[in-house]
């Protein structure tokens, strides 16, 4: 400041010196005080034109290179280019920011959109391109009610009641495969709203599917305890023959037999979920199975046909000299559930053949051939859904649950194999586990001859871990 006043009076004096030394003797003092006034005129179209300088480069605003380095106008120059800077410093800081929770909202599962107090589209992410199909430039913008149709949503849109979220139709939802897409609005600043939404398909079918466990599951058990409620009544309330009583009380241990399997089945089933795959460390001879399946297989269709003279003609063949790796009892059960099924389906006199193969790949197959009814193509692909049954009254009168092929398909499953049907209605079926050729090895000589104990099952060390099923 005080170089500015004293550039000022110095220009004055200069002026007012050259003045004074221009005019004649007689106008000296005239001439001095013109000096005088046209120096400080001087110095301020100097100062005018050094602050227009300054106002351009602020017009610009380039914070690189100050307007000027001297003087008052050098120094506010100077100031405004820091405050600039420092600005343009904040302006980076933010948008950094932004990018980053913009990011973050790309990055999200779910699909997020930006709504202003119109109701339009201000931004979106891909997870809500792919929800509702909008397009970046087309729908920028535009009114979300006019892009998202469903009626159930119109009225939640227009409720602004947001407590709960909705669960609508998914842009691609068709009958055969539908999808569920959850959407929640979230109010927030003045007006605006945050739209989430979330693809429940999965979920939804879940749950569908638990209701449907739960209300199977109700069903089965309720048949046989209606059944046992009704004989417990007529035993109390009826004066009954010896021959009845036994016949009643042989009618109800039936249905609290059948009450039994299903409640065994659904644990081996809720055991199976419960726990890891098995691993490769414990190997279980194929030629031990086979025996026991057989074992098992001839003692049940002696059971189903105790008045028939003609059983079942069952051949047991193994042409696999190999051993599986997995949980020994898990594989029992898989096998005996195929045999079983075999058995329970097909007429007395008719053939089923058992055969535990090498393939040339290194897999194991083994397969149960029946001659039974067949299976009609349309329910082969729904027969290891749990309660799935071809021919209900067939299945109970056998003894069946509906969760035999659940468990094979699991077993299979946790050992990496494959379950294959292939059936002809009216001429038979067959039933595969492809075991993959990683689970499968040679068995030692040793084990082809034994290890069947005295009752013909697996050996001590096997049924010791025999207790899941
Ligand atoms: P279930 O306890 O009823 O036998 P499964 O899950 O074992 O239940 O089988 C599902 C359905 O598949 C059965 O109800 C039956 O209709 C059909 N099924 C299974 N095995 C055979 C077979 N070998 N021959 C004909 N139908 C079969």
């Amino acid at each position: 400041m005080f170089w500015r006043f004293f550039s000022f009076f110095l220009c004055q004096f200069a002026g007012g010196l050259a003045g004074w030394y221009v005019a004649s003797p007689a106008a000296a003092q005239t001439g001095a005080l013109v000096g005088i006034v046209l120096g400080g005129l001087g110095w301020l179209l100097v100062d005018l034109s050094r602050s227009m300088r300054l106002l351009r480069w602020l017009r610009v605003g380039d914070a690189s290179d100050v307007a000027m380095r001297t003087g008052l106008w050098g120094e506010v120059s100077d100031r405004a280019r820091r405050l600039i800077r420092a600005r343009e410093q904040m302006t980076r800081e933010s948008q950094n920011r932004l990018q980053d929770f913009l990011a973050a909202f790309q990055a999200s599962p779910n699909g997020v959109v930006l709504l202003d107090s119109q109701g339009r589209i201000e931004w979106f992410n891909q997870m809500a391109t792919a929800h509702f199909g909008f397009d970046a430039q087309r729908d920028m913008l535009q009114h979300f009610g006019n892009l998202v149709r469903d009626p159930g949503f119109a009225n939640y849109f227009a409720s602004h009641d947001y407590r709960n979220e909705l669960v609508m139709p998914g842009r691609e939802s068709t009958p055969a495969r539908p999808v569920k897409l959850s959407v929640h609005l979230h109010p927030y600043g003045e007006g605006r709203r945050l739209l989430l939404s979330r693809d429940v398909t999965a979920l939804e079918q879940a749950e569908a599917m638990r209701r449907d466990f739960v209300a199977n599951v109700s069903h089965e058990i309720r048949t046989p305890l209606t059944v046992l409620g009704g004989f417990v009544e007529t035993l109390q309330t009826l004066p009954l023959s010896e021959q009845e009583r036994e016949r009643y009380l042989a009618l109800m241990a039936q249905q609290a037999d059948r009450m039994q399997t299903l409640v065994s089945d659904l644990l081996t089933l809720s055991r199976l979920e419960g726990r890891p795959p098995p691993g490769t460390s414990d190997w279980i001879p194929m030629p031990v199975l086979m025996r026991q399946l057989e074992q098992e297989g001839r003692a049940l269709s002696a059971v189903l046909n105790p008045l028939s003279d003609r059983l079942h003609r069952l051949v047991f063949d193994s042409l696999l000299p190999g051993e599986v790796a997995g949980a020994s009892n898990e594989l029992l059960s898989a096998m005996s559930n195929l045999v079983g099924n075999a058995i329970r389906y097909t007429p007395t006199g008719g053939e089923i053949h058992v055969r535990a193969l090498l393939l040339p790949d290194g897999r194991a197959e083994f397969s149960v051939q029946d001659t039974g009814p067949g299976i009609a193509p349309e329910h082969i692909p729904r027969l290891t859904e749990r309660f799935y049954r071809v021919d209900r009254s067939r299945s109970r009168d056998t003894g069946g649950t509906g969760l035999g092929l659940a468990i094979v398909k699991h077993v299979a499953q946790r050992h990496g194999a494959e379950l294959k049907i292939e059936s002809t209605p009216g001429k038979g079926s067959i039933f595969t586990i492809l075991f993959p050729a990683s689970r499968v090895r040679p068995c030692p000589d040793t084990m082809l001859a034994s290890p069947l104990d005295a009752s013909g099952s697996l050996s001590a060390a096997e049924n010791a871990s025999n207790t899941l099923m």
